[in-house]
């Protein structure tokens, strides 16, 4: 049979866990499985070399940082330095800066773009000969009273199958695994409009996050790097790239932010749209299948929550397969692993519930509602009204605090 030759299974392997997805959630959760001595493999479908060209995250809250500190995945591996304390509110009759971080309790986000917390996370898995397959595609997830088989095709073509008798799905908002899911149920809502993301090869233009709201839509601005900085801005869902030159990216993120000129010399790269799209799975699993991350729920992209609630998902799930398949003391009845959704989901639409509140402060124009007369000046009135209510209502102030740096009230 030819390498190409992808009609008929050549090899099959058994393991206890098959993670599919090396993306944050997928590694975090196969790092402490592989510190527990509990047997998996990862599959992941882009070469390990395309892993290091996928900018997306970057701000990550207090809780996420606490939490992989509490599990050593911090400084062991990940080292979080870079702070971020404000956001500014910006419009062209004002500049509202917030300093949440401090009124958080000194707790603020930490910066740390998401392509490079995977490429870390790969080397240090591939460093302590983590059984990582990069290029393997799983196409099918099928279950049965003994757990489950995945097919998959490799980079060569060749298909396989592999036995285990947990899946955790890690793969993204195209979950095979979700798919497969039986008597789940999968509620979705999304806003007629969307954000075009782009990188922009420049220091950033103030150290802190902006959110402009401009009556052409909104724009936004946060840190990366030292000369990379993220920007947004609000299109219509139906636009293409095609819509979309580079030209037109930096003259409208001048006019939105309000920064003629300093952006002239600054080259606008990797281009994607990202959907204000709301996802939710309940229950996270089903029999020997667990989802976590991206391919649970979906999130907006307002306050910078799907990484963090990817990650958090993974360190519960993780635990709970140790507690489950673990060697010695800590192996046990599988209980938490039965509670895993139980236990994620009222966090998960804790935050789910943020992000689309959070949309007010920063879509230029209404969020939901069609009315009569000037919605976009109406949405602006009322985006005023709240931005007025954080700066003077302490107790407001406080509870945006916390949810947006990612601080569990005290
Ligand atoms: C522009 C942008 C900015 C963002 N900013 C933030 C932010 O500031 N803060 C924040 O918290 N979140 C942010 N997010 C959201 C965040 O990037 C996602 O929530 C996060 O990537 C989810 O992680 P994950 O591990 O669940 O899924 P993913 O990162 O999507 O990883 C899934 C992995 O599974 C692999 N895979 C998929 N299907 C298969 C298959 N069939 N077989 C094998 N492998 C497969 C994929 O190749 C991928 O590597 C942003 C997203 C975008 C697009």
């Amino acid at each position: 049979m030819g390498a190409s030759d992808v009609t008929a299974p050549i090899h099959t392997d058994d393991t206890t866990v098959v993670i599919v997805g090396a993306g944050p959630a997928g590694l975090i959760a196969v790092h402490l499985l592989h510190r527990a001595g509990v047997p998996y493999i990862v599959l992941e479908r882009h070469a390990r070399s395309a892993m290091e060209g996928m900018a997306k995250a970057g701000s990550i809250d207090y809780r996420t940082v606490e939490l992989l500190k509490s599990v050593g995945i911090v400084d062991s591996i990940l080292e979080f330095t870079a702070t971020n304390y404000c956001c500014e509110f910006r419009t062209p009759d004002e500049r509202v800066l917030f300093d949440y971080g401090t009124l958080a309790g000194d707790r603020p986000h930490y910066i740390y773009p998401q392509h490079l917390l995977v490429a870390r996370l790969c080397d240090a898995l591939t460093a302590i000969d983590g059984d990582i397959r990069f290029g393997t595609e799983v196409n099918t997830v099928e279950q049965d009273e003994h757990g489950a088989t995945l097919s998959i095709v490799d980079e060569c073509g060749t298909a396989g199958t592999i036995r285990c008798q947990v899946v955790a799905g890690c793969d993204g908002a195209r979950s095979v695994v979700a798919s497969a899911l039986r008597g789940c149920k999968v509620v979705e809502q999304s806003l007629p409009v969307r954000w075009l993301a782009v990188l922009g090869t420049t220091a950033p233009l103030e150290p802190h996050t902006i959110y402009a709201a401009h009556p052409r839509g909104f724009a936004g601005q946060m840190r990366r790097l030292p000369t990379l900085t993220r920007f947004y801005l609000e299109v219509p869902a139906t636009d293409t790239f095609a819509d979309w030159p580079e030209r037109r990216v930096r003259d409208e993120l001048s006019v939105r932010l309000l920064v003629p000129g300093r952006l002239d010399d600054v080259s606008f790269i990797e281009p994607s749209f990202v959907d204000l799209r709301m996802r939710m799975t309940t229950p996270m699993q089903d029999g020997a299948l667990f989802v976590a991350g991206d391919a649970a729920h979906l999130i907006t992209p307002a306050g910078g929550k799907g990484m963090n609630l990817a990650i958090a998902d993974a360190v519960e799930l993780a635990q709970g397969l140790i507690e489950r398949f673990g060697a010695g003391a800590g192996a046990g009845d599988g209980d938490r692993l039965a509670r895993y959704s139980e236990t994620r989901l009222p966090a998960i639409w804790r935050i789910q519930a943020f992000s689309r509140w959070m949309l007010r402060l920063i879509l230029a124009g209404s969020d939901d509602v069609v009315g009569q007369g000037d919605d976009s000046s109406f949405g602006a009135g009322l985006r005023q009204g709240w931005v007025s209510a954080l700066q003077h209502d302490a107790q407001l102030a406080r509870w945006f605090a916390y949810s947006y740096a990612g601080v569990d009230p005290d």
